[in-house]
């Protein structure tokens, strides 16, 4: 990408460029008009002063609209390449982790805000097999394949984005931990009705999901974590399930001490859905 002050200097240049050739139409031009510079009487002096002027400033605003146009659409280009997963076009990372943040800051905010999200993390089942077994132009394809089909089994509303190799994340919105049980069962039933490799010996993919559910904005790490802990919950009770809880606010710091003088740790209350 080119330095700011770089593309500065070539823009200053080229308004100099076309100034330069702005005076030089003009000086051709009023040649012709006062016959060589011979005859010069005030009134097509003025007139000719004023067309000048009126032209040189038309020929640079559609310069600058043009620059301007084409700017904006290398802007565009650039942002979407810096908020994009280079193989399966989802919002990376970053882009996926910023949106959401704004997401959960907005619960509550304005009354049709007020609906409960849920950060699912979805993750590829033994995906390692795969590249090993059929190579990794194939195991990329499956990657593509399972993106796609996330994000088309998605609403609009909802965010999905890739978060690392063969992990995925998804924040719905307006659904607690029964609609979005709803929503893993068909990503995860929809994901295993595919297979990628050669007919004669394909592979069949699946995925396992964690999640959780809150209706108050919550800090974006603390879910992922939780959402996270489940995700391994539903692989260790072995894969293509999904684990989604509602969100377990973190105990308090101090504990109570009882009458009889022991230190009892409170248990971690769950927020209400
Ligand atoms: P588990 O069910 O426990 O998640 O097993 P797994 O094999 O999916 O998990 P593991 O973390 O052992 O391996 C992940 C694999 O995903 C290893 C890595 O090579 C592969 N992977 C990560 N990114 C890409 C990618 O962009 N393309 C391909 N083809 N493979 C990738
Ligand atoms: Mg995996
Ligand atoms: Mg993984």
């Amino acid at each position: 990408m080119e330095h700011p002050l770089r593309t500065l200097a070539h823009l200053c240049l080229e308004i100099a460029g076309l100034a330069v050739l702005a005076s030089l139409a003009t000086l051709v031009a009023a040649f012709h008009v006062f016959n060589g510079f011979t005859s010069i009487d005030a009134q097509t002096a003025i007139l000719f002063c004023v067309g000048a002027v009126f032209l040189s400033l038309v020929a640079l605003v559609a310069y600058a609209a043009i620059r301007i146009a084409r700017l904006k659409a290398e802007n565009r280009l650039l942002q979407r390449a810096a908020t994009r997963d280079g193989l399966t076009r989802l919002l990376n990372r970053a882009a996926f982790q910023g949106r959401a943040r704004d997401m959960i800051a907005a619960i509550g905010r304005r009354s049709s805000d007020a609906q409960a999200l849920t950060l699912l993390i979805v993750d590829a089942d033994h995906f390692k097999r795969i590249n090993d077994r059929l190579g990794h132009g194939v195991g990329d394809k499956a990657l593509l394949t399972i993106a796609t089909t996330l994000a088309g089994s998605l609403r609009r509303d909802d965010l999905v984005g890739r978060i690392g190799g063969e992990e995925f994340a998804v924040l719905l919105k307006g659904a607690g931990p029964e609609e979005a049980k709803i929503v893993a069962e068909r990503l995860r039933s929809t994901v295993h009705r595919l297979a990628v490799g050669p007919r004669e010996a394909p592979a069949r993919l699946s995925i396992s999901i964690g999640g959780v559910s809150f209706d108050r904005p919550v800090p974006f790490d603390m879910a992922y974590r939780q959402a996270d802990a489940l995700l391994y919950k539903a692989k260790r009770g072995g894969r293509n399930r999904f684990e989604i809880a509602p969100f377990a606010l973190p105990a308090p710091a101090r504990t109570r001490r009882r009458l009889t003088g022991t230190v009892n740790a409170q248990a971690m209350p769950k927020a209400r859905i």
